[in-house]
């Protein structure tokens, strides 16, 4: 049996599976490693907040209610019976260290509760990728980190989804993502910690610079994960969602996924 000791989830806003027509050798690497699919579905609607959302809460956006207006205006309750799986994975280790680095300051401010006591940390991307990284050179006894780079959607907003000046957005993601890898491999957390790269959402499927409708250009999202128990150079079980990756984090831990999520551990991703 191996062990995880923490986890790691590195999101790519609004990237969809456009990442296939980009070069990302960091990525690649992630996807030789370990499991990897491009037929996941996000939540919908395909928007930051509703998708991010669904990830850390484990349920869909008519269960947790969150919206980009109210993420940027109010705190999520503490007392929802849908719990982010920060709160979750908290509450089974009250001294760990949990770390949220977000581009997108929302996240931090309205998705994240306020008491799970989690270190937060907004700014630009490339910053907050050696920020991200000095983070982990300096906390041994990191359990979950998150972290939310947002070039490729606002590329995808100002020249197209899956276009070159989007694939030049996702390139510089990757290497983004590379700082913190090197940082994880330098400490040698690599060896017991589990690395998940994800999208919350594509876009150009009803208009080539916006998201948010269920066309599969929008909904359609790549999805990796790569530690100890997942097979190297796999596929990720079929009808795996957005969702299910707060079920994937809790059982990497060692931690009980609430009965209120509707995340499910996709059968066969850890071999056990
Ligand atoms: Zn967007």
């Amino acid at each position: 049996m191996n062990h995880i000791e923490r986890v790691f989830i590195i999101g790519w806003d609004g990237a969809g599976t456009f990442v296939r027509n980009a070069d990302t050798p960091n990525l690649d690497r992630l996807m030789r490693d370990g499991a990897s699919g491009f037929d996941v579905q996000t939540a919908s609607p395909t928007i930051s907040a509703q998708c991010w959302g669904t990830l850390l809460h484990g349920v869909e956006p008519d269960k947790h209610l969150l919206t980009n207006e109210k993420v940027s205006s109010e705190t999520y309750p503490d007392d929802s019976p849908y719990p982010s799986v920060f709160r979750v994975v908290r509450d089974a280790y009250p001294d760990a260290g949990l770390a949220s680095f977000s581009a997108w300051y929302p996240i931090n401010h309205g998705i994240i509760e306020t008491t799970s006591g989690v270190h937060k940390v907004s700014m630009k991307d490339g910053d907050l990728a050696h920020a991200a990284a000095a983070y982990i050179r300096e906390h041994p006894d990191l359990k979950l980190m998150f972290v939310q780079l947002d070039l490729p959607d606002a590329a995808g907003h100002r020249y197209g989804y899956d276009t070159p000046g989007q694939h030049s957005a996702i390139e510089e993601t990757d290497a983004n993502m590379g700082v913190i890898l090197n940082a994880i491999e330098e400490v040698g957390m690599l060896g017991d910690g589990l690395i998940i790269a994800v999208t919350d959402h594509g876009g150009g499927g009803e208009h080539p610079t916006r998201h948010g409708s269920d066309h599969p250009l929008d909904k359609t999202i790549f999805w990796v994960a790569a530690g100890p128990g997942i097979e190297p150079g796999s596929a990720v079980p079929a009808g795996l969602t957005i969702a299910d990756t707060a079920a994937v984090v809790a059982r990497a831990l060692g931690v009980t996924a609430p009965p209120s999520w509707e995340a499910k551990l996709p059968q066969g991703l850890f071999a056990d």
